[in-house]
């Protein structure tokens, strides 16, 4: 059995416009793991038609099946390619490594540039997890980001998707109308710029933190979960510069939250032991007081209350 938990939470369907796709069966609240599974075969970067072939004979006729019924560009009669071609267009990077594995229900998620489910592989159990980042309602659809899409604009986002796909990206992002989709593409491009607003306001941390509020609100508003996670650890930084105990503890427990919410509660131990200890005693990271000073926690809670609305 490559698959464990929850599949009666959600049903892989046939979704008018798109190939198959999985479609939430009953509510999901934030924060659940949607799908656990093991990959059918994982191959290594460099892989060719004929190393995919000879995994695949160690897998069911019934996987095979499967695995040939995955989206691929070329026809299935053009024998020339095909397994490669289906690998490289399903599989999921596993963790940092170059090695990659096919998921036969994962691979059925379809893409959004604001997803409600996070991937995350989880190295311990071997398997990809997925995890819920919003409440979804039954009969919404289940999807992943299939590449970064924080900080990258529309345009920049359906040239990709054009490249892979053949098509346009058909989200609600990407689907809104063109004023609105100006907004959009306008706070991507400011979460792009956010690391060298910080690099360049050290010395000036109040500009700094606003600049991270007003990019944490774009994000809530365009519904990219995923980007927050990096923007609460920048907001850490900042008050650990500024020699801000009281900010920089709230900032490090946002972000191991925000950790949790997308990866389970033991996503990393190393990691997860190393932010206690500087929710413990923020003074204990090496950057601590490199700043100018400031007092930064009227604007932290001032995010803490919208956050909570
Ligand atoms: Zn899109």
């Amino acid at each position: 059995m490559s698959e464990e938990s929850s599949k009666h939470i959600f049903v892989v369907t046939d979704i008018p416009g798109k190939h198959q796709g999985i479609i939430a069966s009953e509510d999901i609240s934030r924060g659940a793991l949607v799908l656990a599974e093991a990959p059918l075969i994982i191959q290594p970067g460099h892989r060719t038609n004929k190393s995919i072939a000879t995994a695949l004979q160690s897998v069911s006729k019934e996987d095979q099946r499967a695995y040939l019924s995955l989206w691929s560009s070329k026809s299935k009669e053009d024998s020339d390619g095909v397994f490669k071609d289906i690998f490289d267009n399903n599989c999921f990077q596993l963790g940092e490594e170059p090695r990659g594995g096919i998921f036969l229900t994962g691979s059925r998620f379809n893409h959004s540039c604001s997803p409600n489910v996070h991937r995350h592989w989880h190295a311990p159990s071997g398997k990809l997890r997925f995890y819920a980042i919003f409440d979804i309602k039954a009969g919404d659809e289940l999807c992943i980001a299939y590449f970064n899409i924080e900080n990258v604009t529309s345009e920049e986002r359906q040239a990709r998707f054009r490249k892979h796909f053949g098509c346009d990206c058909q989200c609600d992002i990407c689907t809104l109308p063109a004023n609105e989709l100006q907004k959009s593409d306008a706070r991507r491009e400011a979460k792009a710029e956010l690391d060298s607003v910080i690099l360049s306001s050290y010395a000036a941390p109040r500009r700094a933190m606003q600049a991270i509020l007003r990019i944490l609100a774009g994000l809530k508003l365009d519904r990219v979960e995923e980007g927050i996670t990096d923007v609460h650890y920048l907001a850490f930084q900042v008050c650990v510069a500024a020699a801000d105990a009281q900010s920089a503890k709230i900032w490090a427990q946002r972000f191991l939250d925000s950790r949790v919410l997308m990866c389970g509660s033991e996503y990393d131990t190393r990691e997860c032991t190393k932010l206690s200890s500087f929710i413990e005693d923020p003074r204990s990271h090496q950057a601590w007081g490199w700043g100018t000073r400031a007092n930064l926690l009227n604007l932290t809670q001032s995010w803490q209350d919208s956050d909570s609305e």
